[in-house]
């Protein structure tokens, strides 16, 4: 609904054969144009109708996934550049279908903005960061931006929401749900670096003005594992799995208690971006935390990102951590989505 922000527009000036804020999303959703006009892919019609239509592969299954992107709680416009907040939008969408070995599909887009700030110059470049922050990770994983809403928000915070549509093979997708005692723990990539760049973040905001995805920055930047992921569930590799939102000690009791069981860390195996606090209760992460049978010859390496074994699965349903000769219980302490 873009009819009202259009004649406001047209109020401060603005020519009225311009381009309204959808057909911009719509002119600059690439990803996206390229394979509907060929009309192969899952997506047979984009932007610009009712609804979208979608056609998943034959014989696989459709995962769905929905997260939120509210200003001043996941971020601060005076913290973070425009393209990092439309990169982590898709970015955590993504992430959840890596979760699951899903290929992505689709993306969907709503967006409120506060009332005339589409008008101003500085909102329209705020939009342009966010779109090109989007845009150039949804070209990179091949995912259409399919449609949306768009509408005034009540307030001065900006709203998203995205929804990520992706697809598996039949009764593939990896869950929460499948650890056994005695299978092996791992984790992709580093884990703690997210909650430092964080910290420098808050503490020097103007110092990130200028970072970009290249694959240096874990808070601003998240790389979501969707080929390791895919890698897992092709490979039939991993028993279950779940990626690293609100830290490891949040998101491994949620595999342990989906799978009905304990788990024991070794601290010292842990690969550290940060410190051991960090790795532990850090979020945003978004690497994938997954298990494996004993006997499963899981790779130094998936997709690209390092494989680490940082544990295993224990019969009794406690989550423990091994530091030395000491143990002691890992109580979940992970991000709580507050800035
Ligand atoms: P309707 O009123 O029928 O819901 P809209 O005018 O809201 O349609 O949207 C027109 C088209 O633009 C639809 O195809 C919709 O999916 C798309 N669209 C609207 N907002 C967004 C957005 N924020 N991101 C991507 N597509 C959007
Ligand atoms: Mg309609």
């Amino acid at each position: 609904m873009l009819r009202e922000v259009v004649q406001r527009r047209d109020i401060h000036g603005r020519g009225v054969g311009e381009l309204s804020l959808i057909d911009t999303i719509r002119a600059r959703a690439g990803a996206g144009r390229g394979l509907t006009k060929s009309g192969r892919g899952p997506v047979r019609l984009g932007i610009g109708d009712d609804c979208a239509v979608l056609r998943p592969p034959r014989g696989h299954d459709i995962l769905v996934t929905t997260d939120f992107s509210l200003e001043g709680r996941h971020f601060r416009r005076d913290w973070h550049p425009a393209r990092s907040v439309g990169h982590r939008c898709l970015a955590r969408g993504l992430s959840d279908l890596a979760a699951m070995g899903a290929k992505p599909m689709a993306a969907f887009l709503s967006l409120a903005l506060p009332a005339g700030f589409w008008q101003k110059a500085a909102g329209r470049r705020w939009m342009d960061g966010f779109f090109s922050g989007l845009n150039a990770l949804a070209g990179q994983h091949g995912v259409p931006l399919a449609g949306g809403d768009t509408s005034t928000a009540p307030g001065e915070a900006i709203l998203a929401d995205i929804v990520l549509l992706g697809s598996a093979p039949r009764r593939t997708e990896l869950r929460r749900s499948g650890a056994k005692a005695g299978d092996a723990l791992y984790v992709t990539g580093a884990l703690g670096g997210a909650a430092v760049e964080l910290a420098a973040l808050s503490a020097a905001p103007r110092r990130f003005a200028r970072a970009r995805a290249d694959g240096t920055h874990p808070h601003l930047f998240p790389e979501p594992r969707l080929a390791a992921g895919a890698a897992l569930r092709r490979r039939k590799m991993a028993t279950a799995a779940i990626d690293l939102s609100d830290g490891l000690s949040t998101d491994l009791r949620h595999l342990c208690e989906e799978s009905g069981v304990g788990a024991v860390v070794d601290a010292a195996a842990l690969p550290l971006g940060g410190s051991l606090r960090d790795a532990l209760h850090g979020g945003e992460d978004y690497e994938l935390l997954f298990t494996a049978r004993p006997g499963t010859r899981v790779p130094r390496a998936l997709g690209g990102v390092a494989v680490t074994r940082i544990g295993e699965i224990t019969r009794s349903r406690t989550v423990l951590l091994r530091e030395g000769d000491r143990t002691t219980t890992l109580l979940p302490g992970g991000w709580e989505h507050s800035l």
